[in-house]
């Protein structure tokens, strides 16, 4: 089991791959004894703007509706940005809060963490998507597959766009957020983080597409932080005084 520590943004875990990238043509196998393990006592999946969105049209309810239902939230202590992850629901045996009697209840809107398993996707700062295989450690039925026919069960190739945007800006606004977090005092750091909790995961409709919005909130994102730092700049010389 992962450590909250080892958490962060996009699923990104804070220790190396250890297993080697694989070609799209490439065959692999895994064993899986069918026992719906993997939707229970999880406290890895992490969504993505991306996936919340997805779930929030699943539902039909807001998306921070849907994380406040659904999901914990945190802020990722190596990237300083929101981590927002699927919550156990303790009373039922730990099962994922969309386990019902070993059915996935929002199957189509799959975050890509399930989707993917036991699979699981690396993506480049310039954009290059990968995939390895995760160990699973379980027993039971072998199952093999080629990566490109096993992607295509969930049409994952066809969100591959959004997936690498959304690692991108993560990576772009990890640069940002660091030397900011480490500058406003704790009210305006708040405040950052409210404002990065809008651009990436609330400030949407789920009845409209999912890019333009990210971009939108992105251009609204930079406004508002440039506001904190000069603020912050102001207060700073205030008290210089
Ligand atoms: S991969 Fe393992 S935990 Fe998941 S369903 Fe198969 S046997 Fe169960
Ligand atoms: S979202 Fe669905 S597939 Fe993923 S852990 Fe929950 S029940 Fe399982």
């Amino acid at each position: 089991m992962l450590k909250d520590s080892q958490l962060d943004l996009c699923g990104r875990v804070d220790f190396a791959r250890t297993t080697p990238l694989l070609a799209r043509d490439e065959a692999f196998s895994f064993a899986c004894a069918g026992c719906g393990g993997c939707c229970r006592g999880r406290e890895d999946i992490v969504l993505s703007g991306f996936d919340l969105w997805r779930i929030a049209g699943r539902l039909r309810l807001p998306p921070q509706t849907v994380a406040r239902a659904f999901c914990r939230a945190s802020i990722g202590q190596v990237s300083h940005l929101p981590v927002l992850r699927l919550a156990p629901v303790r009373e039922e045996r730990n099962n994922c809060p969309f386990l019902t009697e070993n059915h996935c209840a929002i199957h189509d809107a799959e975050p890509l963490v399930c989707a993917l398993y036991p699979l699981a996707q690396e993506i480049s700062r310039e954009g290059e998507v990968s995939y390895f295989l995760q160990p699973t450690g379980c027993g039971g039925r072998v199952i093999e597959a080629k990566v490109e026919d096993y992607l295509a069960r969930y049409d994952v190739p066809a969100r591959e766009k959004t997936d690498v945007r959304w690692a991108q800006t993560c990576m772009d606004l990890e640069d940002v957020v660091e030397p900011l977090d480490a500058a406003l005092e704790p009210p305006l750091r708040r405040r950052m983080q409210a404002k990065l909790w809008q651009a990436l995961y609330f400030k949407f409709d789920y009845e409209k597409e999912f890019l333009p919005q990210l971009e939108e909130n992105l251009v609204w994102l930079g406004a508002e932080l440039q506001k904190l730092t000069d603020y912050q700049q102001r207060r700073n010389t205030y008290r210089k005084k």
